[in-house]
């Protein structure tokens, strides 16, 4: 459940609100946006939640006290109605603008990246990608430059000015991926590895958190919400494609996650036609697919010579292909952008009542 404040309440009031849930053995979560104040209890609550909140409602300053009905509290729409933006560097996700996240799968050199990164922030990339710990499924691939790979992505940074993103496969390694990288990304291996999900939510760099490839959109949201609970609200959902019975493609992009997310969660969603598709001649349609359906950006995977690449050749774009797919994406984004906006993207009208 969430305490909205009234307008004005003194900061004694909002600590008085945030005492007793301590001392209820749970934890207080703030939201301040600028028409509200709001207090959310993290925690089992258990039995006990008919008790406080009849205690909580009688509290000096205390507007309202509103149940969640969703296991996942902190990333719910009902909890934070308004979208949450990401900003990092001059780049903003979820502000309406279209996020494009491209570059190679494996950062393989210092060359392949930086001529790689040229291309694409010189035609609208907006976060640069490039991973040096590469989860392979083959523990014969190759698997990534490590920190070498995060130096050149840093040097990256510097040439195009632009914010980077890269994997982070294990706990003990956030913090020298946070040292390099704006935003850390969860792979779709480590959607439910709660411990590192816990890492990067004390880390403080928003977090990209690709959706399991066998995972529901609960037990995904649950997975923010491990990152969330830990501090960090700071959150990018991908779609990745997921599995299914179908073997023409690598994965089963489902767009249907991107309304169905907006209309759970407040955090920005973003959609990966290469890892979804495994075939470089599909992205670009699955691309103009999740722009269409109101993705906050996707995520693409480029490279010089796909055909050479050490990691996911076959669903790299060439340096063309991504210049199409770019004039392809920014026409539709151009077109689809208001209409969601009059579509009511949240779809509030549908969450209204309910909640335990
Ligand atoms: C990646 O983006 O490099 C990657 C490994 O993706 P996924 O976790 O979705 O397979
Ligand atoms: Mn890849």
């Amino acid at each position: 459940m969430f305490v909205v404040m009234r307008t004005g309440a003194t900061e004694a009031e909002v600590n008085g609100v945030k005492g007793l849930i301590l001392a209820e053995g749970l934890t207080p979560f703030e939201s301040a946006t600028a028409t509200r104040q709001v207090i959310a209890l993290v925690g089992e609550v258990g039995r006990r939640r008919d008790d406080l909140r009849a205690r909580l409602e009688t509290m000096s300053g205390v507007a309202s006290v509103t149940p969640i009905s969703k296991p996942y509290k902190l990333v719910s729409r009902e909890f934070q109605p308004e979208d949450t933006v990401i900003r990092v560097l001059d780049s903003a996700i979820g502000d309406g603008s279209l996020t494009v996240m491209a570059g190679p799968c494996a950062i393989e050199s210092r060359e392949q990246l930086l001529e790689t990164v040229e291309f694409v922030a010189a035609h609208g990339a907006t976060v640069i990608r490039g991973g040096a710990f590469k989860p392979r499924s083959s523990p014969y691939s190759f698997q990534g430059l490590g920190v070498e790979g995060l130096r050149y992505l840093a040097e990256a940074r510097e040439r195009t000015g632009l914010p980077v993103i890269t994997e982070v496969m294990e706990p003990s390694q956030v913090d020298i991926v946070a040292d390099y990288a704006d935003i850390l990304q969860v792979g779709t291996r480590n959607m439910q590895n709660f411990s590192l999900l816990l890492a990067c939510g004390r880390a403080g760099r928003p977090v990209m958190l690709k959706r399991g490839f066998g995972a529901t959109i609960e037990e995904w949201l649950m997975a923010a919400e491990y990152i969330a609970s830990a501090g960090n609200p700071q959150i990018i959902l991908c779609e990745r494609g997921i599995r299914t019975f179908e073997t023409s493609t690598r994965n089963t992009l489902d767009l249907t996650a991107v309304p169905v997310l907006h209309h759970l969660t407040h955090l920005p969603v973003v959609v990966d036609p290469s890892h979804a598709t495994g075939k470089r001649w599909l992205v670009k349609p699955m691309a103009i697919g999740g722009v269409a359906v109101g993705a906050d950006g996707i995520m693409v995977e480029v490279h010089p010579r796909p055909d050479d690449a050490l990691s996911d050749g076959e669903q790299s774009l060439t340096f063309e292909m991504y210049a199409q797919m770019m004039d392809a994406i920014v026409a539709v984004h151009g077109h689809v952008k208001d209409l969601h906006g009059d579509l009511d993207r949240a779809g509030m009208g549908a969450l209204a009542g309910g909640g335990s």
